[in-house]
């Protein structure tokens, strides 16, 4: 009895032992895309969906196997080690009044997009402005570093400038996010771990047209211009067609032609597209809705739409490129940057409008996933890097003084949903700030080692996951980091 109990453990033992050599690690990602929505807290989330759909859940990505919340709270540069169980995040704290939204502790600060890319692609909590370094200026290792070391491509896609802080934190180490230039020169070095870069800074477009540019221009505002290419010097060359090993391309022709797989795909590509700031959403409107054309009208003027990819577009370039014979695989962030610019702005109009191109983008990967890859071997994560603007609904708080914020004086009401006013219309709102806050911000995700999220759940915030329907559970931005190391490495 005893001998053959143990011959059958035995035979289980070779069988499983079998798998674990032949399969490695069952939960090894070829492919990881993480998609953020700068700026996109939850009610953002909700207010984008409410104008593309006219209610919640209809986002294909909302439907995931994996629907959390992440916290994004950055360290302070005070030279302390941040004590063990110290969070940023306290439900009972934040839920309390809306004041308490952008607090920080003893520890913590609401962060910026700097410190939270760093946090989601380096996996260390950091000071607010450091790309890629710790507080005290210490380089950190990013998951692009890692991925290339696995013989991995790696690429980034924006739609607001090329070293903005969301995609520099995934490949760049600058103790000050404001180095554009240098930050570019990092990304587009030989020794860079990226294939793409994609995104703004064009030193000659803004929004699609041609720059007027004085013929007595000072040095100070042609610096400024030619900031996000790493001065005039390198611009020059990238004219040419290419900077480095990297092919360069400007036209919204080139970019679709490179989406569309026509023609020699290169192995590296820098794409400027024409505009110096940002590209407005392009696909913001609605099909079959004519009149939310005029809504982006209104909101994006003086554009010239011919000249502008679409982040959707941009990303399927840089798909083209990242498979270009590479049976490894990659990593790929695509930044919706500019739903950030419009809640700071505290214009829910052009919010929805960005979130709907954002949106859209999520989609075309979603697509791609399923026609030229597949759940088994890809990982897709979207997620927020911190809420911007304090969007509740209306009469959340009275604003006495009537200077559109909430501020000292102000009498707090209650925490009140934002209001649904159908699909292709602008749902009611109200901004408490035009800064970051400390609030949850959305995470889904789907594909190999998606569940890895549920075993790194730092807290429940049951009033959280009651007002936006989920269950409440929480990760942190650093576990992201985590979980995407966990599933590239063999
Ligand atoms: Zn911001």
């Amino acid at each position: 009895m005893t001998k053959k109990l143990f011959s059958t453990g035995i035979s289980f033992l070779i069988i499983y032992m079998f798998f674990f050599v032949a399969l490695g690690n069952a939960q090894t990602a070829k492919n990881v895309i993480i998609l953020i929505g700068d700026g996109n807290g939850f009610n953002s989330e909700w207010a984008g969906t409410y104008y593309r759909y006219g209610e919640i859940g209809k986002q294909r990505y909302q439907t995931f196997p994996v629907v959390l919340a992440c916290t994004t709270y950055s360290r302070t540069n005070k030279d302390v080690e941040l004590p063990a169980g110290v969070t940023g995040y306290d439900p009972k704290v934040f839920w309390e009044t809306i004041a308490n939204g952008t607090q920080g502790t003893e520890f913590t600060r609401t962060t910026d997009s700097a410190a939270s890319s760093t946090a989601i692609h380096g996996g260390v909590k950091t000071s607010n402005g450091r790309i890629g370094m710790t507080y005290d200026k210490k380089t950190i290792e990013l998951i692009s570093e890692i991925a290339a070391k696995y013989g991995k491509k790696t690429g980034t896609v924006t739609n607001v400038p090329m070293s903005h802080a969301t995609p520099a934190g995934f490949s760049a180490h600058e103790s000050e996010r404001g180095n554009l230039g240098t930050i570019f020169l990092q990304m587009a070095a030989e020794t860079s771990p990226l294939s793409v870069i994609m995104g703004c800074g064009h030193p000659f477009y803004e929004h699609g047209k041609p720059i007027k540019i004085k013929d007595n221009e000072d040095q100070k505002t042609k610096t400024k211009r030619f900031n996000c290419v790493g001065g005039e010097k390198n611009w020059e060359i990238m004219k040419s067609g290419t900077f480095n090993s990297f092919n360069v391309i400007e036209t919204k022709k080139q970019f679709e032609e490179l989406a569309a797989g026509k023609g020699t795909i290169p192995d590296k590509i820098i794409g400027v597209a024409r505009s110096f700031s940002n590209i407005p959403p392009v696909d913001g409107y609605l099909d079959e809705m004519p009149q939310t054309q005029e809504l982006l009208n209104k909101n994006y003027k003086n554009m010239d739409w011919n000249e502008l990819p679409s982040l959707s577009t941009m990303s399927l370039a840089a798909l083209n490129v990242l498979t270009k014979n590479n049976p490894n695989g990659f990593i790929l962030m695509i930044e919706g940057g500019a739903i950030d610019h419009a809640n700071h702005g505290r214009n829910i109009a052009a919010s929805v409008l960005e979130h709907t191109g954002f949106s859209k983008t999520i989609d075309t990967v979603i697509d791609w996933v399923e026609k030229n890859s597949s759940w088994k071997e890809t990982l897709v994560v979207i997620t927020s890097d911190h809420e911007t603007g304090q969007i509740w609904g209306p009469e959340t708080f009275n604003d006495d003084n009537n200077n559109g914020v909430y501020d000292e004086g102000d009498s707090f009401n209650e925490f009140r949903q934002i209001q649904n006013n159908g699909r292709g219309n602008t749902p009611s709102v109200q901004y408490g700030s035009s800064g970051h806050t400390n609030a949850l911000v959305p995470l889904y995700a789907k594909g190999i080692g998606a569940d890895l999220f549920f075993k790194r759940i730092k807290g429940t915030d049951q009033k959280a996951g009651q007002f936006w329907k989920f269950s409440g559970q929480y990760v942190d931005d650093t576990d992201i980091f985590h979980v995407i190391k966990t599933v590239i490495v063999p």
